[in-house]
């Protein structure tokens, strides 16, 4: 038992989140809600931040999280590129994996907890401390579990209008040389309910790029619909779970990555000249 609560103790480590992650794959989590209504006040400046994105397929997570993450030094572990990893690497799991995500469905919480549990091992055999999750948790028993073996600190929501997501995802193209994400669309919603218009400008490759666009398999109109109605199933309990915290920040999104980026910062209390050398300074 001292053992347990010591571990309790010291549970935003990753290593003893480690432990709590596969320990707690065959147990009941409780789950406390706090009784807090708005977000904890953020001073992120100079710590390793302990932060998780939610939102809808498309609607940024990818994006924004690797922004910050290369502004406050800490990793951006995003589960559908272990997911997508894992699926191309003809491992055991791969033609598993394929078919789920190619039918817009969730990958089982005890797969995606192994996947991360390794990712951490990694991470933390390289030095590393605090992460922005991205696309984790999913489910409501992911999001206990979570909250079993380590402290979130913000839960940031990123919101998009679902014509907006639909027309985002059928957008996006990735260079399968380089990695990096592009998107074709160019947006003009109109606002509905008193709701302001969206604009956003395609996000065009280099010439490097150009010729190596590659689209995501579960990026069709079919399987994106597929994967909003498994959001709105699955994974908006999550949102009210970390609501119910006070942990979650609400973010709508102004428009694309010149609007929203410096507004984000903003309801973060962070500074684009931010880094975290000169943050721990
Ligand atoms: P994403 O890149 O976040 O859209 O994830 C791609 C796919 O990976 C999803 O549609 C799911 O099939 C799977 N996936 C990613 N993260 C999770 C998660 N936390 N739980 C279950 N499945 C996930």
């Amino acid at each position: 038992m001292a053992a347990v609560t010591r571990l309790f103790r010291s549970s935003s480590s990753s290593s003893s989140a480690l432990f709590y992650i596969r320990r707690s794959l065959s147990t009941s989590a409780a789950t406390e809600l706090k009784s807090q209504t708005c977000p904890p006040r953020i001073d992120p400046k100079g710590r390793n931040v302990q932060w998780v994105f939610l939102g809808c397929p498309g609607v940024g997570k990818g994006t924004y999280a690797s922004r910050l993450s290369a502004l406050l030094g800490v990793p951006h572990i995003a589960t559908g590129d272990l997911v997508r990893e894992e699926l191309s690497s003809s491992g055991p799991l791969s033609k598993q994996l394929a078919d789920i995500v190619n039918q817009g469905k969730l990958v089982s919480d005890e797969i995606i907890i192994n996947l991360l549990s390794k990712r951490l091992e990694m991470g933390e055999a390289k030095g590393e401390s605090g992460f922005i999750l991205d696309g984790f948790p999913r489910t409501v028993r992911q999001a206990e579990i979570l909250d079993e073996v380590t402290d979130i600190e913000l839960v940031v929501n990123l919101k998009l209008p679902e014509n907006v997501l639909l027309e985002k995802c059928l957008g996006r193209r990735i260079c399968s040389q380089c990695g990096k994400n592009f998107n074709l669309a160019s947006i003009n919603v109109k606002g509905e309910n008193g709701n302001p218009d969206i604009s956003m400008a395609p996000l065009l490759p280099p010439s490097q790029c150009a010729s190596k666009l590659i689209t995501r398999s579960d990026d069709t109109e079919t399987i994106i619909r597929e994967r909003l109605r498994v959001y709105n199933e699955k994974s908006q309990p999550v949102e009210d779970f970390y609501r119910g915290q006070g942990k979650l920040l609400e973010f709508d999104l102004p428009g694309g990555i010149p609007e929203s980026w410096p507004k984000l910062l903003e309801a973060l209390n962070l500074d684009e000249n931010d880094d975290k050398q000169a943050a721990t300074a």
